[in-house]
């Protein structure tokens, strides 16, 4: 970062901290007393502010309510045993929000707006990240059209935002997905790549008929062939088979680029984990839940890190997975990555800020 902005602050009269349970915290509920915000207009972002925490009043025309020209990122902030702030590999998810903004028409944010206005929020709401082991503070920017016009074309204006939220374990148990082989979430050439708010919309639906089934999620086919895994619905996939980390590769542009997915393959290199970056296809992938030579199956997220299956539904079959014993890989790599994060083991790649 080269240059620092000004931001003009202005702090809540009233924190709610105070009713806040840091005891019994869930995904997304509890939100931080202040939020950091700037608005495009005219070809340029102006005005960074802090404000507090607050309902947004919006014009009933407003162009992302009726065309989903919204794009948003997720990352973590967390505290080390010192008491300081550690967020976890915030340039990645700056460059990606701005590959997300790209494909939607949207102004990139510049990166001072982005790293700054990150750094003073978390200044000023700094108790509001949690200290319990497993806790986080989830960081949440976004960008989303304000124009307030009926035609469909790129917006004018835009409003960025980031807000948090202090949050418990995700997926405290290991999760049941069913591989999904009618709906698609993505195609090639499409917007699979980008983190849009209408991708997550698009999903929720077969998502809601599959947890109707009794399972947490969907694994995604690729939305032509419906033949090889994609990803999860908030998370990257990767299998265990024969000692060999296999993972779907990012190039096709239906899979978003996870940034836990990236911490994975770069710390299985240095495991010695073998690695192959390919498409593992449905035939594959029940071969090796037949045969037993499939040991593990794990999402990757920002929001649970490493959510372990436990089951995988394909074709009207449920397949179950074995206990992972404590030193699976996926256990292992866990372990490096949060001690990474909370600060308790050296950072060799510069992922902590
Ligand atoms: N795939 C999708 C569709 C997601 O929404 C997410 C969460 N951002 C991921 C994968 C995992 O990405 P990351 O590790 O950067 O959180």
């Amino acid at each position: 970062m080269n240059n620092t902005i000004e931001i003009q602050i202005t702090k809540t009269a009233s924190s709610k901290l105070p009713q806040t349970d840091f005891d019994n915290l869930t995904f997304g509920h509890a939100l931080s007393d202040h939020l950091f915000v700037a608005d495009y207009f005219q070809g340029e972002w102006h005005n960074p502010r802090i404000e507090p925490y607050a309902p947004l009043s919006l014009n009933p025309a407003n162009a992302t309510l009726h065309y989903g020209q919204s794009v948003f990122e997720g990352l973590k902030a967390y505290k080390n045993e010192a008491g300081e702030v550690l967020v976890f590999r915030p340039d990645a998810n700056f460059r990606r929000l701005n590959e997300s903004a790209k494909r939607m028409c949207i102004p990139e944010v510049p990166e001072e707006l982005f790293m700054d206005g990150l750094a003073k929020l978390l200044e000023l709401d700094r108790e509001w990240v949690p200290s319990k082991p497993g806790c986080s503070l989830y960081i949440r920017p976004f960008v989303f059209a304000t124009d307030d016009f009926l035609g469909i074309r790129p917006s004018q204006k835009y409003k960025f935002m980031i807000l948090t939220s202090p949050v418990g374990q995700y997926y405290a148990k290991p999760v049941a997905v069913k591989v999904e082989t009618h709906f698609s979430r993505a195609i090639e050439g499409g917007t699979g790549y980008a983190k849009a708010a209408g991708n997550y919309a698009g999903s929720l639906y077969p998502a809601m008929c599959a947890q109707k089934e009794g399972y947490d999620q969907l694994l995604w086919t690729d939305g032509k062939t419906h033949q090889h895994i994609e990803e999860s619905g908030t998370m990257n996939v990767m299998f265990v088979i024969n000692g060999t980390l296999i993972t779907a590769p990012t190039t096709t542009g239906t899979i978003l680029k996870g940034i836990t997915r990236d911490s994975v393959l770069t710390l299985a290199k240095e495991m010695d984990m073998p690695v192959q970056e390919r498409f593992l296809s449905v035939s594959e992938l029940k071969e090796a839940l037949e045969n037993g030579t499939m040991q593990e199956a794990f999402g990757t997220g920002t929001a649970a890190t490493i959510a372990h299956i436990r089951l995988i539904h394909i074709d009207g079959n449920d397949y179950s997975l074995p206990e992972k014993p404590r030193d699976a890989f996926s256990n292992r790599v866990l372990h490096k990555l949060d001690a990474i994060k909370y600060g308790k083991e050296k950072d060799p790649y510069g992922w902590v800020y």
